[in-house]
């Protein structure tokens, strides 16, 4: 029986092709890449290729890169790192802004260190398409602020922020806050080759996103960035991330870094999944589709059916073998609302419902039918029991 898989914002498959490829690699080298023998030497170099691979997608040199266990520590490298230098440098914690559409790498982190009285936290609004709302963060925006930290396009709903133009007005607004964007979803799949001449001072991306294996990030970083490491120890990473370096996951984050930058604009081609599958939501009776599908990435759709619950459209869409996530994943299981579509306006009701059908480059036409059918047979189904049942 086939199986749809319809949750590529929360982990890529891996392909076969790509698994053989890093093992062809870590065939060639698996030394330590700090031992000065030939075999280490060897090693190091292929890492420093996949550096300059994956920098390349910020449009950056490979100075600029760090890799990193995921987004999750990149984020927490960025936020920490410079709350603490902060603290140390002026005995005062720092004043961050974060929006309220966050990963929660980046949400409950900020809560944690606001709730510890390490920083001030401000949040800004977002609008009812999910992506931050410009005027609301100007008044928000003074030279007190030592952090904005915003992501590039959202997990859940796939809204995408006008990021370069955010910057810019950041720099001008506070000019001596650090400017941090979560360009994880963004990453691979729209070029963001112009970040290394914007405003912005660093930014995370997660190789699991884009085909590549899980456990392996990295944090663009501009040079001037003030900020403190996270984890010490033999100074890998040129000290900024301690620990011998994670070869099987650098070596696939290069490789895949290197394929998304000769495929260009691949994304164009999940368009006209992406319309079919609103076209049908809009002739489902109760489906709402939420955000603004003009500013969201083609990938995602979000969406709640009045008055199904999350777990009878999870538990249908299992049954038809079609991989979905009802928020993000990183969050489902919690059963918590959803706090990216409470941002949005929505109730505690409807952001506890909401389905996320996320698609990538596997993809076909066929699997938007197939989620729409199975869409339509649970409403009609229900429709049929609840009249059974009057
Ligand atoms: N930020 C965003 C927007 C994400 O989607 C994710 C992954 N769900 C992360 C951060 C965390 O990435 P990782 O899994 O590499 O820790």
């Amino acid at each position: 029986m086939r199986y749809v898989f319809a949750d590529y914002n929360a982990t890529t498959p891996c392909s076969s092709e790509h698994r053989r490829a890093v093992s062809q690699l870590l065939e060639r080298v698996s030394a330590n890449p700090s031992s000065i023998h030939h075999l280490g030497r060897e090693t190091k170099r292929l890492v420093e290729e996949a550096r300059e691979k994956v920098a390349a997608l910020f449009g950056a040199e490979r100075n600029n890169l760090i890799f990193s266990s995921g987004a999750t520590e990149a984020n927490n490298l960025v936020i920490q790192g410079l709350v603490y230098e902060r603290l140390a440098r002026t005995s005062r914690p720092a004043k961050i802004l974060v929006s309220a559409a966050e990963h929660a790498s980046v949400y409950q982190l900020a809560e944690t260190l606001q709730k510890r009285g390490l920083c001030e936290l401000v949040y800004a609004p977002v609008q009812a398409d999910g992506t931050v709302h410009t005027e609301a963060l100007l008044q928000l925006l003074d030279n007190e602020l030592a952090l904005v930290s915003l992501i590039h396009v959202n997990n859940e709903t796939g809204a995408i922020n006008p990021i370069a133009n955010l910057a810019d007005l950041i720099r001008k607004r506070s000019p001596q806050a650090h400017i941090h964007v979560d360009a994880v979803q963004a990453c691979g799949k729209m070029d963001i080759r112009w970040m290394d001449s914007s405003a912005i001072d660093t930014a995370s991306a997660s190789a699991h996103k884009i085909g590549g294996f899980t456990g392996i990030g990295c944090l663009y970083k501009k040079r001037q960035a003030k900020i403190f490491p996270l984890i010490y120890g033999g100074g890998q990473e040129r000290g900024w991330r301690a620990g011998t370096e994670n070869l099987p996951g650098i070596l696939s984050f290069g490789l895949r870094a290197e394929e998304i930058a000769a495929q260009g604009d691949w994304l164009r081609a999940l368009e006209p999944l992406k319309a079919k599958l609103l076209r049908g939501l809009a002739l489902i009776p109760g489906a709402v589709m939420h955000g603004d599908p003009a500013r969201s990435l083609a990938s995602t759709v979000n969406f709640h059916i009045d008055p199904l619950s999350s777990e009878e459209l999870l538990l249908a869409f299992d049954a038809a073998r079609i991989a979905v996530s009802n928020g993000s994943a990183c969050a489902s299981g919690g059963g918590r609302p959803s706090h990216v579509l409470k941002a949005m306006g929505y109730t505690d009701d409807v952001a506890s419902r909401s389905i996320r059908v996320s698609l990538g480059e596997g993809s076909k036409i066929d699997d938007v039918e197939l989620i729409l059918k199975t869409l339509l047979d649970l409403v009609r189904w229900k429709k049929r029991s609840n009249l059974g049942t009057a």
